[in-house]
């Protein structure tokens, strides 16, 4: 176990990012910090607004900074709102780590995310994997985005001894996902077509792509805590993966949702969707070397997310 390097204990914490999914988690999990915690909402800063982030800063002054806002989406929204992905992403990592660096923040933890690593990288991806070859095309603009953000993390810690460190997490699902039908990464996604399914006795559900690309998935709340353990016991340049070390087909993970949904009709493919990266695995021994794996089994998520889903989407379905 690594010992604590950073204490949270009496400190102004802000959650950029707070309604998101991952905001959401964080919020969760610090909730069991004794810390003092600040969010504002997306109407009265917009983080894309360098003026209203520098100002809001400048007010507040918060001592650490989990970095969890970003406009996110799943393969086909990553494909076609590519100018918003990449503007969105590098105006929300530029005003933040500025204005937390400006205004003397002691820690901040960049959130990036798995598809910054090459699309053909070795597997298990290794976190200096980033930058040896070219991004998956599909969600490149995502992806350069959010290098800049780790690169300026790291920038501000060789230039200005700041300590910001950065974080990927793989690919990520529970409470407080994005359920759109068309823009929503595929847990969700998955979760609402099997359920609309099983109401209506529809005889087959529709996956995109293959089935053959295989993907890692982990509980947001696993990820909360590793990102609390992270700012607790890390400090240095490199990255920090952030997966559960265990991959899985999509064919079979629909299988796993079918189970957890209740549906029983027939899964059939689509080709003509994209598949996007064939595989996406990290590596995590650096996390695992620092005392943190994840906890909560496929199955064990994928059940609380389902019921997440119902409790927040459809009540009247419960
Ligand atoms: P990615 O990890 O960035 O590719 O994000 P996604 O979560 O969008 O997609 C993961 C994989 O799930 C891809 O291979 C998709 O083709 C596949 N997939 C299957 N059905 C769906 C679906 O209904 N929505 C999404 N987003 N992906 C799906």
């Amino acid at each position: 176990m690594a010992p604590v390097i950073f204490d949270l204990a009496g400190k102004r914490v802000f959650v950029a990012g707070h309604r998101g999914m991952v905001g959401q988690a964080l919020v969760r999990r610090l909730a069991k910090e004794r810390i003092d915690l600040l969010t504002v909402p997306r109407s009265e800063v917009d983080l894309r607004d360098q003026a209203a982030v520098f100002a809001w800063f400048a007010r507040n002054r918060p001592q650490v900074v989990f970095l969890a806002a970003a406009t996110v989406g799943g393969v086909v929204a990553n494909n076609t709102r590519r100018a918003e992905f990449i503007y969105d992403n590098l105006a929300i990592a530029a005003n933040v780590i500025h204005a937390a660096h400006a205004n003397g923040a002691e820690k901040l933890l960049f959130l990036g995310s798995s598809c910054i690593y090459p699309k053909f990288a070795a597997q298990p991806l290794r976190e200096d994997a980033m930058l040896t070859g070219l991004l998956e095309p599909t969600n490149e603009p995502y992806a350069i985005a959010k290098i800049a953000g780790i690169k300026m993390a790291e920038a501000y810690r060789s230039q200005y001894g700041a300590d910001f460190i950065s974080v990927m997490p793989t690919n990520l699902y529970g409470p407080g996902d994005n359920y759109h039908p068309e823009y929503s990464h595929v847990v969700a996604a998955l979760i609402g077509r099997f359920h609309e399914a099983k109401l209506t006795r529809a005889p087959e559900v529709i996956v995109w792509g293959t089935g053959t690309p295989r993907r890692e998935f982990l509980y947001v709340d696993d990820m909360a805590d590793a990102c609390v353990h992270l700012m607790k016991t890390y400090s240095a340049p490199e990255l920090v993966n952030i997966g559960t070390g265990e991959d899985i087909s999509i064919a079979d993970f629909a299988r796993v949702v079918a189970d957890v949904v209740g549906y029983e009709g027939r899964i059939s493919f689509d080709p003509s969707r994209p598949d996007g990266t064939p595989r996406k695995l990290l590596d995590v021994t650096r996390l695992a070397g620092l005392g943190w794996s994840a906890t909560t089994p496929l199955q064990d998520g994928v059940r609380r997310a389902y019921r997440a889903f119902v409790a927040e989407m459809r009540p009247e379905t419960a």
